[in-house]
Parts: structure tokens; sequence; C-alpha cells
């Protein structure tokens, strides 16, 4: 059974399309990417699946489930926003905390998830700090915390690694790699990146213009190349 089925997707702002009859099934616990130019859809496809945008026309279903009526936090798929939106003015206890505090949860609650939160991602000593004190990939970390804490079953990550350095940027994909692994969820991954997707994924879509171009796992996205824009896509460097 798919996890997530998305039918006839159209998004536009204004007059502008923005995604333009997207249809895309992804399975339970797989591992996606979307990958793509700058501008051709990818933020507003994971704010619409994670509630944050409303769709114009089409279907997304969860688990067999239409959720496109439902708001964000009926829907219990987290997104990992591209600059990590941290509240700088909490700690990163409190960060992690919030949307269990939204939900106004037991504090014993908060405090065993946050604890779990925060030895998942083994950021245990960093509870206390402010965001200000932290590294980019303690930061992506205490994002990736706030998150999961909710125990979601689909995790969005739009261009989670850009802001980090090369070295930490390879070091971080084996880490979302373990992660997803260790919690079995599905992960929906948004880069622009090419060889980052090529790594990550179980299958990888294409996407140009608000249009899956391709999507299939990676080898068969590199050697057969749907289109000329995949192949000239895939095979230049970014
Ligand atoms: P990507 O993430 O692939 O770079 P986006 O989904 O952010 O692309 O944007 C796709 C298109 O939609 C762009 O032309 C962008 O300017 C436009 N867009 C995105 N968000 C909004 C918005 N809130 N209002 C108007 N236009 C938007
Ligand atoms: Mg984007």
């Amino acid at each position: 059974m798919a996890s997530i089925e998305i039918a006839g997707l159209n998004k536009r702002f204004g007059t502008m399309a923005v995604l333009k009859g997207l249809d895309l099934s992804i399975n339970d616990g797989e591992f996606i990417s979307f990958l793509g130019p700058s501008g051709c859809g990818k933020s507003t496809l994971l704010f619409c699946i994670a509630g944050l945008e409303d769709i114009d026309e089409g279907s997304i279903r969860f688990d067999n489930k239409e959720i496109s009526d439902l708001g964000p936090r009926e829907r219990n798929i987290a997104l990992v926003f591209q600059d990590y939106a941290l509240y700088p003015h909490m700690t990163v206890r409190e960060n992690i905390a919030f949307p269990l505090r939204q939900q106004k949860l037991a504090e014993a609650t908060v405090d065993k998830q946050v604890a779990w939160a925060a030895d998942v991602l083994g950021i245990e000593a960093l509870l206390d700090r402010p965001p200000a004190a932290l590294s980019g990939g303690q930061r992506q970390r205490v994002a990736v915390g706030r998150a999961i804490v909710r125990n979601p079953s689909v995790l969005l990550m739009d261009e989670p690694l850009s802001n980090l350095d090369a070295s930490l940027r390879v070091r971080m994909r084996t880490e979302i790699r373990r992660l997803q692994k260790a919690l079995g969820i599905t992960v929906i991954f948004v880069t622009h990146d090419q060889e980052e997707a090529m790594v990550l994924s179980d299958r990888i879509a294409v996407m140009k213009d608000g249009v899956v171009q391709q999507f299939a796992p990676p080898m068969e996205v590199y050697s057969e190349p749907a289109n000329q824009f995949v192949a000239g896509f895939i095979g230049s460097p970014q």
C-alpha cells in the first residue's frame, strides 16, 4: 500500500501555475528525493504535503485517507525547513519541545519525548544552549529533533544540507539515512544537488516547471533518462 498518493495536484500563486497536475505514489518507508532547478516548485510541493499551503485541485492521500483538507498538525507529517527556522530566544530543549507544548501535552510526556529525540540525534549536551551558540551542523540536528519529536510517519526535508560546508554535508547524508532506518519512516528529501539525490534515495523524482519528468531509482534515472532535460540535469555538475 502506498503511503502517499498524490494525484492531479495543481497549485497556483495568483495566476502563476507552480505545480501542474502532479501525480506520484510513494511507498511506506521509501526515501524519495525531489531534484530540480531553483524555482521549479519543490518547496511548494513540500508545503502542500505538510498542509502549510492549500492546494487548488487534486488530492493528497496518506495511507488511503484524503488529507488535503486537514490542518498541518492533524497530518502527522513533519517538515525540516531549509533555513532550520529555530526560535532564537528559546533553548534547544524548548525548540524541540515546542510542537509538543502546542498540543498541551503533560510535562512528563514532553520531557520523555525531548529526551528521546535528543538521544536519537546525539544532542543531549546541547539542550540548555540557545541556537546562537551552536554550529551549523548542530542547528541542523536540532531542527531535525524538533521535526521528529511528535513521532511522525513521514519526514519532509527541504534542502536540509544546503547551508552546511561540503565535508559536513557528506557526513550528514549518512546520518540522515541512518535516522530514517532507525525511525522506520518515509522521507521526502528536496535538493538541487544531483549527487546527494543519487547517494541517498530509493527513487528520485526529477522535476521541471512544476511537472515530474521522471520518477525512478537513481541508476535508472542516470542510465535511462526519460528526456533531454533529465539527461542534462543529471549529467551536469551543479
Ligand atoms: P523551489 O523550491 O523548487 O526553488 P518554490 O516552490 O520555492 O521553488 O517556488 C516555485 C515558484 O513559486 C517560484 O516561481 C516562486 O517564486 C513561486 N512562489 C513560491 N512561494 C510563493 C508565494 N508564497 N507567493 C507567490 N509565489 C511563490
Ligand atoms: Mg525551495
